[in-house]
């Protein structure tokens, strides 16, 4: 079906039907992404205050055949949020539907409309003396119906879950323009299709996420960080093992990081400060959260010595206060930044198998070594078996000598991740960025039933065209 374009005229449409201040300039935050790839079209750009305003924008576009665009904090990283090309969109952002309706700390629920940023969530919680767990290094800037809408991971899916887990109701519009309130606080409810489940990880193709109600967990009573060297990745594996054998569910994070991240972070922010002497090749970051007047310090003291005498750490460091915790997730958290300063030809979130991990690390650098002398910044959420497979040109180098091989890189990493039965989106989602590999790489079977949910929920195609299904 042809759409139109968000142009003067619908914006006037628009006026007759909302009040003024809804729809402002576009500016142009609005219209770039952290990578750089790609630059959105300035279409319209309406800020809803509330449920029933976004229901009326959808229906006007529906009406007259405008593109949507769903649009969070921006942060997404496979370019669902901005729209470069096709007739310009309706760009919804959620930004002032940032309230928390309502926190209920004995059933551990957090109701929060789509707009709240996830460090305000996170704030919240903690006001209440509860925990949101959800947590990535973009917290500052993204926002919830982003976070679902992608479906994030980050650091706590281990113990915690995606955002997935950790959704319980939401209320949306659907394409239709009708209000779907199924904001429930239910733990069980067994009636029927799981909407929920389908508009989390839709990246806007479906209906826009107005509020969810949010799973709280107790606080940790303790909290510990440590960083270990280890001999190689089956050694962090091995790890894994050892460490929830000692303290089980208490193994809150665990960070796989390879020496390229160090040496990007002393080059491109120097005044983080890397604890360990030499830099070790292989380190994993562990966190521990306990409770039951159990000292997470101790415990990850005791972990590092049965490691060592298992021969699985060669060396590390167990932070001893909170400013020293805080100092080793911010060299984690800073390795994105290192790696946008220095410039990736081709960077990859991929998912496999815990067991083939060691495998698949061996056969990617001797696969990406074979194609030219590159470096590979391999580093992630190892508890999730989650790697973030990034390749970088030769020291001295400009990404930009390597465009012609960064197809060819990407389609390297990408088959090698599925011979080994993984995924080459494991958390960011598949945007505008991934359409090809999610063709290349899908089940027919699924493909086809999700192109039958989108035609039979958004028959005009008027939500996120060309993201998701190409
Ligand atoms: P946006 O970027 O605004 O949008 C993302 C997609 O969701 C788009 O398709 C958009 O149309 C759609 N969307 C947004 N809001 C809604 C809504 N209300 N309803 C329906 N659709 C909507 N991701 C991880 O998973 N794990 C990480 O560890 C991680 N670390 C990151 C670190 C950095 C430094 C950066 C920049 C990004 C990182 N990301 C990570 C990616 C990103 O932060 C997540 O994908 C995040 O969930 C996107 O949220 P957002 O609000 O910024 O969404």
């Amino acid at each position: 079906m042809t759409l139109h374009p968000a142009d003067e005229s619908f914006a006037n449409h628009l006026r007759s039907l909302l009040p003024a201040e809804v729809l402002r300039p576009v500016e142009p935050r609005y219209l770039s992404e952290p990578r750089g790839r790609w630059t959105g079209q300035a279409g319209v750009l309406a800020l809803p205050r509330s449920t029933e305003e976004v229901a009326r924008l959808i229906r006007a576009a529906g009406t007259k055949r405008v593109p949507v665009l769903p649009y969070g904090g921006g942060t997404g990283l496979v370019g669902g949020q901005v729209m470069p090309e096709g007739p310009a969109p309706l760009l919804i952002s959620l930004e002032r539907m940032n309230r928390i309706r309502g926190i209920y700390p004995q059933e551990n629920v957090v109701v929060a409309e789509a707009g709240c940023i996830l460090a305000d969530v996170q704030s919240a919680a903690g006001d209440a003396g509860r925990l949101f767990p959800l947590s990535l290094a973009s917290e500052g800037s993204c926002r919830i119906g982003g976070n679902l809408a992608t479906n994030a991971g980050g650091v706590g899916v281990l113990r915690y879950g995606n955002a997935r887990d950790l959704c319980l109701g939401l209320e949306a519009v659907l394409p239709n323009g009708e209000i779907w309130s199924g904001l429930t606080r239910l733990r069980k409810d067994n009636t029927g299709y799981d909407l929920r489940n389908l508009l989390i990880g839709s990246e806007g193709t479906l209906g826009i996420i107005t509020a969810a109600a949010l799973k709280l967990f107790p606080q940790p009573g303790s909290q510990g960080t440590a960083l270990l060297t280890v001999r190689d990745p089956q050694a962090a594996l091995d790890l894994l093992a050892l460490a929830r054998g000692q303290v089980g569910e208490g193994v809150s994070a665990f960070e796989l990081i390879h020496r390229q991240s160090f040496d990007f972070l002393a080059e491109t922010l120097p005044h983080l400060r890397q604890p360990l002497d030499p830099v070790p090749e292989w380190s994993v970051l562990v966190e521990l959260g306990l409770s039951g007047g159990l000292d997470a310090v101790t415990a990850l003291e005791a972990l590092f010595e049965a490691a060592v005498e298992a021969e699985l750490v060669i060396d590390g460091v167990v932070a001893q206060s909170e400013a020293q915790r805080g100092a080793l997730w911010s060299l984690r958290e800073h390795i994105p930044e290192a790696n946008r300063r220095i410039g990736s030809i081709s960077s990859h979130d991929v998912s496999l198998p815990l067991s083939e991990l060691p495998a698949f690390i061996q056969r990617g650098q001797e696969a990406v070594s074979a194609m030219g002398p590159f470096r590979i910044n391999c580093f992630g959420h190892l508890g999730d078996g989650n790697l973030h497979y990034n390749l970088f040109p030769p020291k001295g180098r400009d990404r930009s000598d390597y465009a012609v091989q960064a197809t060819e890189l990407k389609r390297l990493v990408h088959d090698l991740v599925h011979d080994f039965g993984g995924s080459v989106s494991a958390e960011h989602g598949i945007g505008r960025f991934k359409t090809g590999d999610l063709q290349r790489y899908g089940d027919p079977a699924k493909l086809a039933a999700m192109r039958a949910i989108k035609t039979a929920l958004d028959p005009a195609g008027i939500m996120n065209p060309g993201a998701v299904l190409a």
